[in-house]
């Protein structure tokens, strides 16, 4: 099969990485770039990349299938409706857009044109994220009451244009849209009832540096998300309780630690005594009526995104992050602005 050849607008951080992996992709091939800045231009030649004069000029190549938008997010709406006019196949990078009305004329454009359209929520493929799918969707714990999902850093937002507002800059959508994504997985989309959510402006007046978002879905089940930039020691990357027992990503890196309770009656309870009190409703249990043990990494390539494009521009299969499913993540994260001017819960429909 002919691999499908694919244009870069923006080579930034990000565009960079895409055109990293469309050189080395088993289904898609790099047919070049596009930087609005001269000099990224010239980086992508010095690399042996074709840079395009102009976005018409990448736009207007027969030999392009498809385009990659990697350009900051207030530009995506753009980029992306010239690129589906010019009857090219669309992945856009996170967050989509910045509005719900922006994201329906780029879906327009779309079906106008009969072209895939995408956004790419590569985090769908972080092993950390799909241990706890595998422990919510195999029930090997029973019902998951809830998970706390937290990325921690400590150096700010990055000084670009992430930190102004203009632009759609500010951590609930940079990395909140990846979190929020992750949970709208597990628990799924057309369960999500409400938010609340907390914003920082530490380092930054303008946009939130840091989040805490509390999702509800029907049933009673509840994702928290969190992003902090001035977190110098950072707390676990996720944390899920279930009927059965308890699950702890301590680091995005490492495995999943597991305490399962056995037995929930106890016979010998032995109380704790601190200089201040003593508590037995506290007291840690003992391995008598729990068992511990690890579940390794699972497997997971993130180009298996770049894979399922191809196969649905195709017609082969349907496109991995649909149109619905954008729309419930852009709606989470208006919503989550807005419960934090209001303070108050919103709900999502
Ligand atoms: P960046 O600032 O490093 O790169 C953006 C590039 O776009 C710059 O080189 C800039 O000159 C160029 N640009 C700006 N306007 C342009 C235009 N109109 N036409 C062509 N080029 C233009 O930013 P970044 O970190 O690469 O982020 C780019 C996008 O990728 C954002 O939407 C961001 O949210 C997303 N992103 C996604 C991930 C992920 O894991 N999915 C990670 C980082 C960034």
């Amino acid at each position: 099969m002919e691999k499908m050849k694919f244009a870069v607008i923006g080579y930034g951080g990000m565009g960079g990485w895409h055109a990293e992996r469309l050189q080395k992709s088993d289904v898609a091939e790099l047919a070049g770039v596009y930087d609005i800045r001269r000099e990224r231009n010239e980086l992508a030649e010095s690399r042996g990349i074709h840079a395009y004069a102009s976005l018409d000029e990448a736009l207007n190549d027969p030999a392009v299938d498809a385009v990659t938008v990697a350009v900051p997010n207030d530009d995506h709406e753009e980029i992306v409706v010239k690129a589906l006019e010019a009857g090219k196949h669309v992945i856009c990078e996170k967050p989509v857009t910045l509005t719900p009305e922006s994201l329906e004329r780029m879906i327009a454009a779309a079906k106008k044109n009969g072209k895939i359209f995408t956004t790419h929520q590569n985090r769908r493929w972080d092993k950390d994220y799909l241990a706890m799918k595998l422990i919510h969707d195999s029930g090997m714990l029973g019902e998951v009451f809830n998970i706390e999902s937290r990325v921690h850093g400590n150096r700010g937002i990055p000084s670009d244009w992430r930190k102004e507002k203009a632009h759609g800059g500010g951590m609930l959508y940079d990395w909140g849209i990846h979190l929020i994504d992750q949970m709208l997985m597990i628990f799924g989309f057309e369960n999500l009832e409400s938010v609340y959510c907390i914003c920082d402006n530490i380092t930054n007046k303008e946009v939130d540096d840091g989040f805490r978002l509390d999702l509800n879905f029907k049933n009673g089940q509840r994702a928290t998300v969190e992003i902090g930039t001035y977190n110098f020691i950072a707390m676990p990357r996720f944390y899920l309780r279930a009927e059965k027992g308890t699950a702890i990503i301590q680091d995005w890196r490492e495995e999943t630690r597991v305490v399962e309770c056995t037995s929930w009656n106890e016979s010998n309870i032995v109380p704790v005594k601190t200089a201040a009190g003593i508590t037995k409703t506290m007291a840690p249990r003992d391995d008598m009526t729990t068992k511990t043990y690890t579940i390794p990494q699972p497997e997971s390539d993130v180009h298996d995104f770049y894979r399922n494009f191809v196969k649905a521009a195709r017609g082969e299969e349907p496109q991995f992050v649909t149109h619905d499913q954008m729309r419930t993540d852009l709606k989470a994260i208006l919503a989550a602005f807005r419960s934090a001017e209001s303070g108050k819960t919103v709900p999502i429909r």
